[in-house]
């Protein structure tokens, strides 16, 4: 009789209360779901046979049929370790023992054939195994089954239980012995099943465990692979489509003054076409009666400030208050500025509102805010804290998304009875799969195009050596007017990591280039926020020319006499960092350069990534390289989402699988959007069973 697979795992032949615990703590492992769901890592064919002289140290197991030549030990009693010399027609190696000598020293003899297996470790040119299986050969049976054999990953309480990879995999042949295909029914249509040739997921589960060869394997694991990502995306689409019949959202139905009288007579430059197929998105966005939760995505320079800018004209125009955040002080200043300059000849109220703020000007801007006389409020979280009340806030706009977390925009449900419309802006350029996985509830809209006019960066890759070549190219740059960042990684040096440090680095900097003629500026996170203004006023007005500083001037800053950067230690970072670092040059009209500084010898990852900056300007094709050189988990925004714990779906190389799993889901939804048909029964039920319901979703 087969058993549901919600069993309790303590239930199975040979596990008992103890071991159960013991899976229950160290993987997790409480049902016989949970168990056949703890895939195997890797896989070893234990019908291929190696040679010893085939052995390489990059082999992660070998098998050989061996026969003994010597046996001895070596070592005093706490050292001791058991040395079998072995070989067979090509060659000979050792197999060794630190444990279990007097146990493993009775089954070994000498002059007999064993098959051994296990991993091969290299010791100046010799080879040998520690602690391999061992079989002796039987001409009447076949020592090994045919197929693939898996390898599990376990841990050390477990191996010290005997739940070893063998012992693991003795339990699971066991748990699937005790289920049937009625128990993984298949729960997709006939029809999607035929087009994807899919294996039932009854199969793919035995399979994935035990596979004949590699081709079942692959299509175990695509199937395995594919429900994964694509319960996820039917769990985001069902709560985005939700989320949209619950709210409705303000409709702007008017493009009234404000945004008319811009748009015809004060916007400062044509805009670009991808800018203007954004407005245009948005637009249609803010007219369905639906609440907007849009991902605007764009690299660095593109122009969202002036997108953001017109959207918020259109919410005034009918009737509503927008807001801004920005990450930082200095942005939410920086924005401001941008918005007052811009719209300096309309008649509306713009007003900051950040920790900064004396308390006499804050009151009277929150007090306006209520009453709806300020229009435009520029701040930073603390816009979302509690006192403030807007009277009839219609749009959020939040800039440079990634520093926001999720905390902190749900709160922003709670400033209205019906949500605001949400523009996210972003200039961290996320991969496709990334944002079909992390921002599956979110409309995406991309600049992908920046303003004309703008040559690439020039981005060099200079070592230590070429110093000083660097701080002549800098002065001749502060020559010809132009103005340099200086970025370290670090605030302070570490002991263990020999990082320059920024303190250090304005010594340098100051002895380098002198006073009176040179003024050097420094900027870094433990500075006050007074501090921090000064100087930035004070490198905006060009009265400093070199800014040494860490990487707090990341994000956003805009400064366009600056056309140097800088980068100390550009092994120290990711790309997707480098590339915000590098994006605060290119601003203005002068030729913009940036060097990176590394140490002598580099690793093959970083410099790769010196050479992916020197030749690529694209965001959006950093960010792909970045995906690839270190997975999602690191890429600025995805840490917070959580969701890069996938079993088996990886997304630096599954993007594909993600795209199909993302159309299977909006398909069935687009019928049934609900899964109320009876043929969706069963994906209704494995739905509530697999994704607990979870609130990431619903925010932004
Ligand atoms: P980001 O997308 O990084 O926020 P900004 O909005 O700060 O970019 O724009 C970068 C610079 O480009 C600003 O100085 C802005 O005035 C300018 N800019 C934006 N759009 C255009 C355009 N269509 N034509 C020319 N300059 C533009
Ligand atoms: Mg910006």
């Amino acid at each position: 009789m087969a058993l549901p697979l919600s069993t309790q795992i303590e239930y199975l032949n040979g596990i008992g209360a103890q071991r159960a615990a013991l899976l229950q703590k160290e993987l997790h492992i409480y049902t016989l779901y949970d168990l056949l769901s703890h895939y195997p890592f890797r896989y070893v064919d234990r019908t291929k046979f190696h040679n010893i002289a085939d052995v390489q140290s990059d082999i992660f197991y070998i098998q050989l049929k061996i026969k003994i030549d010597a046996i001895h030990t070596t070592g005093d009693s706490k050292k001791k370790r058991l040395i079998a010399k072995v070989s067979d027609n090509s060659g000979s190696m050792e197999l060794i023992w630190f444990q279990g000598i007097q146990y493993v020293e009775k089954k070994l003899d000498v002059g007999q054939t064993y098959i051994v297996f296990g991993k091969p470790n290299e010791y100046k040119g010799t080879y040998s195994i520690m602690h391999p299986e061992l079989e002796v050969i039987n001409a009447t049976q076949s020592v090994t089954e045919p197929g693939l054999q898996p390898v599990y990953p376990t841990t050390e309480l477990l191996r010290k239980r005997f739940l070893d990879t063998k012992g693991l995999e003795r339990i699971i042949k066991e748990a699937l012995k005790l289920i049937n295909e009625h128990e993984v029914k298949e729960f997709l249509s006939q029809e999607i099943v035929q087009n994807l040739s899919l294996i039932s997921p009854y199969e793919a589960l035995v399979n994935i465990h035990f596979p004949r060869d590699e081709s079942q394997c692959q299509r175990a694991i695509y199937r395995l692979k594919l429900e994964e990502l694509f319960w996820l995306q039917l769990n985001l689409q069902l709560t985005k489509d939700q989320f949209a019949s619950h709210y409705k959202g303000f409709i702007f139905s008017k493009l009234g003054n404000n945004f008319t009288t811009f748009y015809e007579k004060h916007l400062p430059f044509a805009l670009t076409n991808a800018q203007k197929r954004v407005v245009k998105e948005i637009r249609k966005d803010v007219l369905m009666g639906k609440q907007m939760n849009r991902l605007l995505q764009g690299d660095v320079g593109s122009g969202k400030t002036i997108v953001a800018l017109i959207i918020a004209l259109m919410a005034l125009d009918n009737g509503y208050q927008a807001c801004v955040m920005a990450p930082t002080d200095i942005l939410a200043r920086q924005h401001l500025e941008s918005f007052t300059t811009l719209l300096k000849q309309l008649p509306i109220s713009i007003k900051l509102l950040t920790g900064s703020v004396v308390s006499s000007v804050r009151k009277l801007a929150l007090a306006e805010l209520a009453s709806g006389e300020l229009q435009i409020v520029i701040g930073t979280h603390a816009l979302i804290e509690d006192p403030v009340i807007f009277k009839n806030l219609g749009l959020v706009i939040i800039d440079e998304q990634h520093r926001f977390g999720v905390e902190q925009r749900s709160k922003l449900w709670r400033k209205n009875i019906s949500p605001p419309h949400v523009l996210v802006m972003t200039a961290t350029p996320i991969p496709r799969t990334l944002a079909m996985t992390f921002w599956g509830d979110l409309e995406v809209s991309v600049i992908d195009e920046l303003p004309p006019g703008r040559t690439p960066i020039a981005t060099h890759h200079y070592y230590e050596k070429d110093r000083l070549k660097l701080f002549q190219f800098l002065k001749y740059q502060i020559e010809l007017g132009q103005q340099v960042y200086i970025v370290y990684p670090l605030i302070e040096e570490s002991e263990t990591l020999d990082l320059k440090n920024v303190f250090e680095g304005q010594e340098v900097i100051e002895n380098e280039f002198p006073r009176p003629k040179y003024n050097v500026a420094i900027m870094h996170g433990r500075m006050k926020q007074v501090d921090k203004e000064f100087e930035m006023e004070r490198f905006k007005q060009n009265k400093t020319q070199l800014m040494v500083s860490t990487t707090v001037i990341e994000v956003g800053v805009n400064v366009p006499n600056a056309s140097v950067m800088v980068i100390e230690n550009a092994e120290r970072f990711g790309l997707s960092q480098l590339h915000q670092l590098r994006g605060r040059v290119g601003r203005g009209a002068a030729k913009s350069f940036c060097f990176l500084m590394t140490k002598d010898a580099l690793g093959a990852d970083s410099r790769h990534r010196m050479k992916v900056m020197c030749t690529s300007n694209d965001g959006f094709f950093i960010a792909e390289e970045d995906l690839k050189l270190r997975g999602p988990g690191n890429i600025q925004g995805t840490q917070q989402s959580g969701l890069q714990n996938f079993k088996l779906a990886d997304l630096k190389t599954d993007g594909d699988i993600v795209l199909t799993a993302r159309t299977l889901a909006q398909d069935i939804l687009k019928n049934d959007p609900l899964l109320h048909h009876k043929s969706n029964a069963l994906l209704r039920i494995e739905l509530a069973r697999k994704n607990k319901p979870s609130t990431w979703g619903k925010i932004s």
